[in-house]
């Protein structure tokens, strides 16, 4: 499988190749409505720029995007009556994530909608959870190092460009990665 902004669908949107419902839109963000949700108000909230997975958005517009979804789900609830929301990503294809544009969901939610986003809760033995732990915190070591600020964030260039032959790599390789 190959991605590229040319045929990515989100892309196509934000450029408005494709006719969308607009909720919301800044230089980075865009949130328009999910035609096929799982509730009405279900929005999609993403980056203007192309970018398959999270791990390749910018600490900055990470930032945007979610404060965009926070704002969304206010909006949700003052204008639908809802009594919840769910602020999900689809992280990778064994995740469910079905196109290769970062993308995340802001769900309206009220009690029995019948949408259900729960698992069942597993009993992990001492041992396995140990070494989890220790795998988890080597890897989460630098967390707290915030992306530099004079790292700006990318404008949107209306113009679409193919992904570079490194950047598909990148993508392929994620998506293949096994948990
Ligand atoms: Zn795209």
């Amino acid at each position: 499988m190959t991605a590229s902004r040319e045929n990515c669908i989100v892309c196509q949107i934000v450029g408005n190749k494709i006719p969308s419902k607009k909720i919301y839109e800044d230089e980075f963000v865009m949130a328009v409505l999910d035609v096929n949700g799982s509730n009405p108000g279900h929005c999609f909230v993403m980056p203007k720029n192309h970018y398959p997975i999270l791990e390749q958005v910018p600490d900055i517009e990470i930032g945007r995007l979610f404060q965009a979804s926070n704002k969304i789900s206010s909006a949700i609830f003052e204008s639908l009556g809802v009594q919840g929301t769910n602020i999900f990503v689809a992280n990778g294809i064994p995740a469910g994530q079905t196109v290769a544009h970062f993308t995340i969901n802001v769900i309206p939610r009220k009690e029995n909608d019948g949408i259900n986003l729960q698992w069942q809760p597993r009993q992990l033995n001492e041992e396995e959870m140990s070494t989890v732990e220790l795998k988890l915190k080597e890897q989460a070591k630098n967390i707290g190092h915030f992306e530099k600020e004079d790292k700006k964030p990318r404008v949107h260039a209306p113009k679409p460009a193919a992904l570079s032959e490194e950047e598909e790599e990148y993508f392929e390789r994620q998506m293949r990665r096994l948990p």
